[in-house]
């Protein structure tokens, strides 16, 4: 039943391309995804990334600055404003530009794996 490669699929979503034939554009705008393909015409809108991007880019960018705060901090001591100057624009510019491609892999995941709406004999998840 599934011969979609989910590696494959949710690396063109990464890329922000069409999981299903990874020419045409994933993305209307930043982070809207387009209803079809343009290429292929699959349809995209069945997509329920919901949440789950922020979540994960959130979690990720958290443990990382925090993390990298905490060595700088250590080997470092920099003033609080320094940290400041550094660490909250990291943390904006990471979140950015990490959301679209999250966005992107979870829109591959989910074609791949046929959930929600992505099944066309219906099974397998809401519609
Ligand atoms: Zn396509």
């Amino acid at each position: 039943m599934n011969d979609r490669s989910p590696m494959d699929a949710m690396m063109k979503g990464m890329m922000g391309r069409c999981p299903n034939c990874g020419v045409g554009s994933l993305f209307d705008g930043f982070l809207k995804v387009r209803d079809t393909c343009p290429h292929c015409g699959e349809a995209l809108y069945h997509h329920r990334a919901d949440d789950a991007p922020p979540y994960i880019v959130m979690s990720f960018v958290g443990i990382f600055v925090v993390a990298v705060m905490f060595y700088v901090e250590i080997a470092y001591e920099p003033a609080l404003w320094i940290h400041a100057a550094i660490f909250l624009p990291l943390t904006i510019v990471l979140s950015l530009v990490l959301l679209r491609p999250t966005k992107g892999l979870m829109v591959g995941l989910q074609w791949a794996k046929r959930m929600h709406g992505f099944n066309p004999n219906g099974a397998g998840g809401d519609a």
